[in-house]
């Protein structure tokens, strides 16, 4: 790790400074340090663990690759690789907001994350446009799997970001793998819209929309749109579009991916 040479930063999140470095043979990648004492101070130990653990588990074109990790005294570092097109978020509020078609190829792409993640019973738990990294070519890729976690059965730790809280979490109701379709109801809404579905500046209001089910559609967005976000955005997980028996191939059959 000495010989890791920074050359800017990426990107900053709650926990994580994420620069670009070189090694000795020009090789480039995303280094992530966390610091140590924040993590005991808020009682993140298990989260951490779980970020290494899921990235090991998780070989996906559209999930970023996690090369080794080290740590120092103070840090734990994560060496990945790098993804130099930004975050959607950026890219989103640059556009305002998507085309259906390109709401669609995006969604497309972290529904294929979850798939491979359910499958291996990983919960990812922390969707929102801030973590979903565009790259050379155009596709995103998935990082920061700081909340995802082994979920058999439910769990019950609050995560997450609060416009994209799944209602079971928001009422500790406990949760499970369904909260990933919730958030990418809330996704979807959020690319096609500009703002995300249970917006409020007052960010209790939010909590009691999402409770409630209080959202409704901007006009321009096509029954397609509606539809699809209507299933995902279901109150009663187990009701919820990607969470019945059929699982994920009742999202891919909706007219939205048509
Ligand atoms: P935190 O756990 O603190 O939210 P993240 O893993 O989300 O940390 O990293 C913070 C930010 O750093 C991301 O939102 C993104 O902008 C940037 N980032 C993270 N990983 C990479 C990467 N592999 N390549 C480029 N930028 C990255
Ligand atoms: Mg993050």
């Amino acid at each position: 790790k000495e010989d890791l040479i920074p050359i800017a930063t990426l990107g900053k999140g709650s926990f994580g400074h994420v620069q670009l470095v070189k090694d000795a043979k020009n090789t480039v990648y995303a280094l992530k340090g966390v610091n140590k004492q924040q993590i005991v101070d808020t009682q993140q130990q298990g989260h951490i663990m779980s970020e290494k653990w899921a990235l090991t588990q998780l070989h996906h074109p559209f999930v970023i690759r996690l090369f080794s990790t080290f740590k120092t005294q103070s840090k734990l570092y994560f060496l990945m690789e790098p993804v130099m097109g930004g975050e959607l978020f950026t890219f989103l509020r640059r556009q305002k907001y998507f085309s259906e078609e390109w709401s669609r190829f995006y969604a497309a792409i972290v529904l294929s994350v979850f798939e491979h993640m359910h499958s291996k019973n990983i919960a990812y738990r922390d969707l929102k446009p801030e973590n979903l990294l565009i790259d050379a070519s155009g596709y995103i890729k998935v990082t920061d799997f700081g909340f995802a976690k082994e979920v058999i059965g439910k769990t019950w730790t609050l995560c997450g970001t609060p416009d994209y809280l799944a209602p079971e979490i928001v009422s500790s109701k406990g949760h499970n793998k369904a909260v990933d379709y919730w958030t990418l109801g809330v996704l979807i809404y959020e690319m096609l819209a500009a703002f995300p579905p249970f917006y409020d500046e007052d960010p209790m209001r939010t909590y009691t929309k999402i409770v409630e089910g209080q959202f409704s559609f901007p006009a321009h967005f096509s029954q397609a749109a509606k539809g699809i976000i209507s299933q995902l955005l279901v109150n009663r997980p187990s009701q919820r579009l990607g969470s019945t028996a059929e699982g994920c191939a009742a999202i891919k059959t909706k007219e939205f991916f048509a």
